[in-house]
Order: C-alpha cells, then structure tokens, then sequence
C-alpha cells in the first residue's frame, strides 16, 4: 500500500517522502486507518516492524487537521527506555519536518538546563511529548503540566515497561488524562499482564498481530557449545575470524560487559561498552561512535536488544545465552537488518544449555551448532536434557534500567 492511500496531508507526506519511505509496511497498513478514524488499537509488533511512524504519521496528521488546544500537550508517547525516546523524537523530527508539529522528549537523569527547558515545554504545551515514565510522573507532581486538552495517549514497548517495573508511573500518569481520548498500546508480546492492563486504559479496542517471534531466515545462526572458561577466547577468535565491520556482542549483567570489553582492550581489539553504570553523554557518545561505523565492536547489556535501530550490523554475537526465546529473537534481529545479511553466535556454557533448549523450542529448530576450533581442546556435548543444572536453579529477573540522562530535542510552532 502507497503512502498517498492514507489522504495525509500535504506537509506530512514532503515529510514521508525525504525519510525515503514508499510502501507501507503490514503493521502501517493494518495500525493508521484505524488511528485516523478515532479507534484505540492494541498491536502487538516488534521494533524493525515500523511500527513507530505506524503512530507517529496519524498522530501528526490529527494535530494538523483536526482543531485543538494550542496550549496543552496534545499527545503523550510514553516508552521504557531514554534511548527510545531519542530514537523516537528524531523520527519525529523528520516525518513532521515540513508541519508545525512541535514536539519533545523528556527523560530522565538530565541537568538543570534540561529540566528548565522540559519544564517549559510542559507548562506551554508541545503537540507530542515522547517520555520515560518516572520522568514525567515527576513533572506532572510539580503541577504545571497542561494534560487538560490532551486527546492521544501511546504507550510503546508496553511488555518492557511492566518488566521494568513501570506499572504505577503509568497508572499516575494515565490518572491525570482527560477521560476522553484515544489510546495506542503497542508491545512486541501479549502477556496477561499487559492485556489486564489494556483493559484499564484502553476503550473498545481493535486488536492488530504484527508479531514476529521468529528471527528472518536470512541470518545464519550458530550455537558454541564450550565450558565457560572457554568463552572470552572463543570470542577473540570469532572476532579475528573475518573483517567484521560491525559487531554487536551481548551479555546478560554489567560485570561481563565490563569484564568482556576490558578483555578485548588488551587483546588489541576496537571495542567499547555500553550500560546503565554509564554516564548519559558517554553513552550517546559510544552509541554514535558505533552507529557511525568508528566503532566497530559494541558490548552492551540488553538495553539495545529492543528498540535500537542501526542498519549495518553484520555479527551479533550472544556471550550468555538470553534469559528467552523473545529475547534471543530481537537480540539476533539487530543483524540482518533492511536489505543486509548477517550472521548470529550464541555462546552456551554448560549450565546455559537448557536455556538454549527452550529458545530452540520457541524457534521451532534447533540452533545449528558450530565446530569449535580444535586449539581450544575438550568441550562438553550437547545434552541439554542430562540435567546438569549447575548454578541453573535461580531465575534470571530483567533488572529495571535506570536513567541517567537526557537528550532531548523541541521546534516550536
Ligand atoms: P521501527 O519498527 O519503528 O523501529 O522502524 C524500523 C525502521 O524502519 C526505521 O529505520 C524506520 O525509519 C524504517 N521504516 C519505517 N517505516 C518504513 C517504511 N514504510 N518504508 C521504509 N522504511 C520504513
């Protein structure tokens, strides 16, 4: 389906047509006709399904044609992480380049300066504003956000934000909505606990599955199965195997990511880390070191499984084996991006094994398990069901990400 089908406006679709965007995808097609004819929608899409213009171009077309309030916020994007928010507001920013449509991302963590300019924005009211849960639950406390007028609420990546503990920052902030308005919940899963909730917030809902729990076939995936110890060289080895340009590496806590990259550093390899023990600036820094191509090897926590969107991945590698299925796909679908292949190593240690298992379960196949080099000596079989559960008792719990900065961006009328 062709943009030109929605009837947007002018201004919007100069805006559509210099971010390159042709066809619709499935989830646009299905989600914007039903935004702009006034329907809470409840969809379940992942990140790289374009879902964010999918609320983004009606939300913008409504505030161009539809009269309201100039002095409200007009439509409050409410999403987990600031890096979404980021991403978010410069998707904005280049679909709403040629309209009026004010906007602001408000996160948490910032300086004073930030706060003055939030704080503005906020009492004077910006057509949409992208925030992080605690920030704006903390702004609407101090009394001078205008949400009198407000007519769109959005909540994106809704499953993360109950994850990371969200619930009652949202529940405050939906408190201090007009009644009457229109609600979007996107999430990339449905869990009871997010359809409970979207019977709190949501009015009739349309229900939209643009669910993809299965990784494209384009990206070659191999499983390692070592011993631990094993680990940190294999991935040395991994890395000088070809001239991988662009090499995102995964682990599940803060200490391998530091111990990993400290690692790499010696061995000689270009690598930094990203993590919530990192200062904002110096995120955002590594972040578009890396998003540039200077950076050519990445190891983060899974703050960037979801939701972060660099085209030119072309290696993932998981150092710990995700805690799911859910998380091993959009962990290996930052690869293999648009029209690029790319190539996905999970590394399994003995206790991971049964993790691995239930990943293979949700894919459907198992994972191809690759030769490890023989100069790494004995490594175990794969038994996933021989019950060796060493260490495997504890369930990993997703800790909540805390914010610690902000970036933001605002054009006014
Ligand atoms: P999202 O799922 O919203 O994170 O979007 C994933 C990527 O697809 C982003 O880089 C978008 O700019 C891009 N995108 C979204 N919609 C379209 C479209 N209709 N045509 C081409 N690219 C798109």
């Amino acid at each position: 389906m062709k943009f030109t089908e929605f009837g947007f406006d002018d201004r919007l679709m100069e805006g559509i047509d210099a971010s390159g965007y042709e066809d619709a995808t499935p989830v646009q097609e299905q989600v914007i006709p039903l935004i702009m004819a006034g329907k809470d929608v409840i969809a379940s899409a992942q990140t790289g399904t374009g879902k964010t213009a999918a609320f983004l171009l009606p939300l913008i077309n409504k505030i161009i044609t539809d009269p309201h309030e100039d002095h409200t916020n007009n439509a409050l994007v409410i999403v987990p992480t600031r890096e979404l928010a980021i991403q978010i507001a410069q998707h904005m920013e280049g679909l709403s380049y040629f309209t009026s449509v004010s906007s602001i991302a408000v996160f948490g963590g910032g300086d004073g300066n930030a706060f003055v300019q939030e704080k503005k924005a906020l009492s004077h009211g910006a057509d949409i504003v992208i925030c992080t849960p605690g920030k704006m639950m903390a702004h609407i406390k101090m009394g001078y956000v205008k949400l009198a007028g407000l007519k769109y609420l959005v909540l994106d990546e809704a499953d993360r934000m109950l994850d990371m503990g969200f619930y009652d920052d949202i529940m405050f902030i939906i408190a201090n909505l007009p009644r009457k308005r229109q609600n979007l919940l996107f999430s990339a899963t449905m869990p009871h606990k997010i359809r409970e909730m979207a019977r709190k917030i949501l009015h009739d809902p349309t229900e939209v599955n643009i669910s993809i729990s299965k990784p494209p076939e384009k990206i070659i995936q191999q499983a390692f199965i070592v011993y631990d110890t094993q680990k940190i060289p294999l991935v040395k080895y991994l890395l000088r195997q070809k001239n991988f340009k662009s090499v995102l590496v995964f682990c599940s806590s803060k200490i391998s990511v530091k111990q990993l990259t400290r690692d790499l550093k010696r061995a000689g390899l270009k690598a930094d880390e990203i993590h919530s023990d990192l200062e904002q600036t110096k995120r955002e820094e590594v972040l578009m070191y890396f998003k540039s191509g200077r950076l050519p090897i990445l190891i983060a926590t899974d703050i960037l499984s979801r939701g972060i969107d660099i085209d030119s991945i072309d290696l993932v590698i998981n150092y710990d084996v995700p805690h799911d299925g859910e998380d091993y796909v959009h962990r290996i679908g930052r690869t293999a991006r648009a029209e690029a292949d790319g190539t996905a190593y999970t590394l399994v240690s003995q206790k991971e094994q049964r993790k691995l298992a239930a990943i293979e379960k949700l894919l459907g196949h198992p994972v191809p398990k690759a030769e490890v080099p023989a100069e790494f000596g004995e490594t175990p079989a794969y038994n996933p069901g021989s019950g060796s559960r060493q260490g495997d008792g504890k369930r990993n719990f997703k800790k909540p990400f805390r914010a610690q900065g902000r970036s933001g961006q605002q054009h006014s009328r």
